[in-house]
């Protein structure tokens, strides 16, 4: 048998393993595609294919519940390739919350099919399009941007079927595309929907879609698909997984995370591991406190991070099998949950949290707090050891705790978010009745009164809450949050339209800053050499202009605590943020340094996230205007410390208190210029203490 892998051969496969025994190894199928025919019969999904084919053909709406790994999301739309859909300049989507997802499983169907990634197969995501109009037959693409194709096209003609995969997430884009793409269907009754999940209530989705308004004539009854949609259930072939708890719970999850990867690699026999935490913070904490404790174990731990705005290279590495005498141990983000399949994972450590954001219309903040996952999350999370043999999962969690206290499901994400993006993309779609549109999961309506309220002040909508013209379709057509969007637009007038959006740009990522544990001091430092009193939004101007004068200069970035990466991608942003802006009218000029604009432009688009320093307090103490509640300025701001009387902040992330990242100084009659409506008189009236 040919199934042991020689060291120096190219890129090996775990094809299988036996039960007990060690991962075999075989070469990589040759680049033809061809050899992943025998790879793809072996999947679940295979077995179900005539099935899947034919429900898609008789029924306008097909539900696909399966686990994780059984195929879904690279395989289905390859058969629907196969059986002709994408024939007549037709194409097929397929829809992923994350970004990461979209990239990966977009480039393993391309890899799969032989063919050149951006011509039979793309994927879009937002800021970046890897696709051919002429050639691209299978678009792998975030819900997000899907949405956002439908204003260009309101019916989506170009499709013939439409996958919204990973619909369990009930993402908020996911949410508002299954209640467009119902209103579509009736509009077209040749498209077809697939629906696919790990773990749906499928029942309810399936109501959703079939609940009708009105049916129309007898006629569509007895031609075209039938309306009620089909449930299909793909059988995996998941190994049982061992369950181990907390005896007492955890106070430190990363170093307990740690601990058990340690112990289970003293202990356990090989086999890859894969630790759930919650962001790329804790994720480089955690690696660090691995390397730093496991020296002798180096040569054996193979440790990798996993979570979205991963550099490429690093995303190979994750899926890229285990070479033999080796223990791959990968650290990720929830994408691991359900978007992405690892091979070779036998061992799950579990942390019970997740980042997730909660919006509270009273208070009018929202918060990304780490915060305990549900059930049905545990669940699959522990499913991702069961993959190649019998597994194990280490919860960090008492069992008492998981029976008792964790909820069952999760509270979609429409319930929990800022809907500003939402309403705004509703509006331009021309759908006005927001609060009688017809939602899988409906939102609160204070959470819609808030986001018409704050699009009114933005000059977004009119009295009847319309778009207004045209700087209401003007905001809905740049594709960032309408908040940056209007900083954008206002720049126009104040003639530092270069300027501002080179600071859209850097707030579209993550952080430029390069952090790691124990460099704090050293990126302190180098902060302070571009630190700018007027704020963090002015020091980014500053970056931006060294890193062009660097000559875009990875070494510069190294030197200065600089993540390159998230300077490359903020360059890529900005030409296309200045493309779109130019499409627009907006005339492209720079202020020449005159920073008092650049403020009031930044004004313009979050005068709603207004702070003033509280008088009396000597710790940095802010509330917010607007509802008064009690904020800080995050200690990776240029403003930490300074604490300036007037702030304006770009988000709120919440650990021990509530922080304000990427903070702004201002002066306060600004804001009243901005939003006479907003602030009618509020600002001035003198507060009791
Ligand atoms: P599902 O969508 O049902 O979770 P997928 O279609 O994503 O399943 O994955 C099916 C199988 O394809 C996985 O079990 C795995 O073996 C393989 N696979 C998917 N993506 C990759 C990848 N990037 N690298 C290697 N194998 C992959
Ligand atoms: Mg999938």
């Amino acid at each position: 048998m040919s199934r042991f892998w020689k060291p120096g051969t190219e890129k090996p496969r775990i094809v299988e393993d036996e039960e007990g025994g060690i991962l075999f190894y075989s070469a990589s199928p040759s680049s033809s595609g061809q050899g992943y025919e025998s790879l793809r019969q072996r999947l679940p999904a295979y077995k179900y294919r005539t099935d899947i084919l034919y429900l898609v053909e008789t029924h306008a709406t097909t539900i696909v519940v399966g686990e994780t790994g059984s195929g879904k999301t690279t395989q289905i739309p390859q058969y629907l390739k196969e059986a002709g859909w994408a024939e007549g300049g037709r194409m097929i989507a397929c829809t992923q919350p994350r970004r990461l997802a979209v990239q990966s499983v977009a480039s393993r169907v391309a890899e799969e099919m032989g063919v050149k990634l951006g011509e039979e197969v793309g994927y879009t995501i937002r800021f970046e399009d890897i696709t051919n109009p002429e050639l691209t037959r299978i678009k792998f693409l975030t819900d997000g941007v899907l949405l956002r194709e439908m204003m260009d096209d309101p019916l989506l003609s170009k499709y013939s079927v439409i996958m919204v995969d990973e619909a369990h997430e009930r993402s908020l884009a996911t949410d508002i595309l299954l209640g467009l793409l119902k209103k579509i269907q009736r509009r077209r009754p040749e498209l077809r929907l697939i629906i696919s999940s790990a773990t749906i209530e499928a029942k309810s989705m399936a109501s959703f879609f079939s609940a009708s308004r009105r049916i129309h004539g007898r006629e569509d009854e007895e031609h075209g698909p039938r309306k009620v949609p089909a449930i299909l259930s793909v059988e995996g072939r998941g190994f049982t997984v061992q369950m181990f708890y907390s005896e007492e719970p955890v106070s430190d999850y990363i170093r307990a995370a740690v601990s058990t990867v340690i112990s289970i690699h003293d202990e356990e026999r090989m086999g890859d591991v894969l630790v759930f935490l919650t962001g790329q913070d804790d994720i480089d904490a955690a690696i660090q406190l691995l390397t730093e404790d496991s020296h002798k174990r180096k040569q054996e731990l193979i440790v990798l991070p996993l979570y979205s705005g991963l550099p490429r290279a690093d995303q190979d590495l994750v899926f890229s099998p285990t070479p033999r005498g080796k223990r791959k141990v990968i650290f990720s983000t929830n994408i691991a949950e359900t978007s992405l399949t690892l091979e070779g994972v036998v061992y799950v450590v579990d942390c019970g949290f997740s980042k997730q954001c909660f919006y509270n219309p009273m208070t009018d903040i929202e918060n990304l707090v780490v915060a305990p996952i549900s059930k049905a999350s545990a669940r699959q999370r522990a499913g991702r050891a069961g993959r190649v043999r019998p597994g194990k999962c280490y919860r960090l969690y008492t069992e008492e705790y998981f029976i008792n206290e964790m909820s069952a499901d999760g509270i979609p994400e429409m319930q929990r978010s800022n809907l500003v993006s939402c309403v705004i993309q509703l509006k331009a779609l021309g759908i006005d009745n927001i609060l009688g549109f017809d939602w899988p999961a409906s939102p609160s309506p204070e959470a819609l009164i808030r986001a018409l309220e704050v699009l009114y002040s933005l000059g977004v909508l009119d009295d009847d809450a319309k778009l207004t013209s045209p700087a209401g379709f003007q905001v809905a057509e740049i594709p960032v949050d309408p908040m940056v969007s209007k900083m954008i637009l206002a720049s126009n007038d104040y003639g530092c339209s270069e300027e501002v959006i080179t600071i859209a740009a850097v707030l579209s990522v993550q952080s430029i800053w390069f952090s790691a544990r124990g460099v704090q001091k050293q990126l302190d430092e180098a902060k302070l050499r571009f630190a700018a009193a007027e704020g963090d939004h002015v020091t980014f101007l500053n970056v931006y202009r060294g890193f062009i004068e660097s000559r875009k200069s990875s070494n510069w970035c190294h030197k200065n605590h600089i993540n390159y990466h998230a300077m490359k991608k903020v360059d890529e942003i900005r030409q296309q943020l200045r493309r779109v802006a130019q499409r627009l009218g907006i005339t492209l000029k720079s202020c020449e340094g005159d920073m008092e604009v650049v403020r009031k432009a930044v004004t313009a688009g979050f005068f709603a996230n207004a702070c003033r320093l509280e008088a009396f307090s000597h710790n940095g103490l802010y509330k917010t205007i607007r509802s008064s509640q009690e904020v800080y300025i995050h200690p990776s701001s240029v403003l930490f410390r300074v604490n300036p009387k007037w702030v304006i902040f770009h988000s709120i992330v919440s650990t021990d208190r509530r922080y304000m990242r990427n903070v702004i100084s201002i002066d306060p009659s600004w804001l009243t210029e901005a939003a006479p409506h907003f602030y009618q008189n509020q600002l001035f009236n003198p507060r009791p203490h």
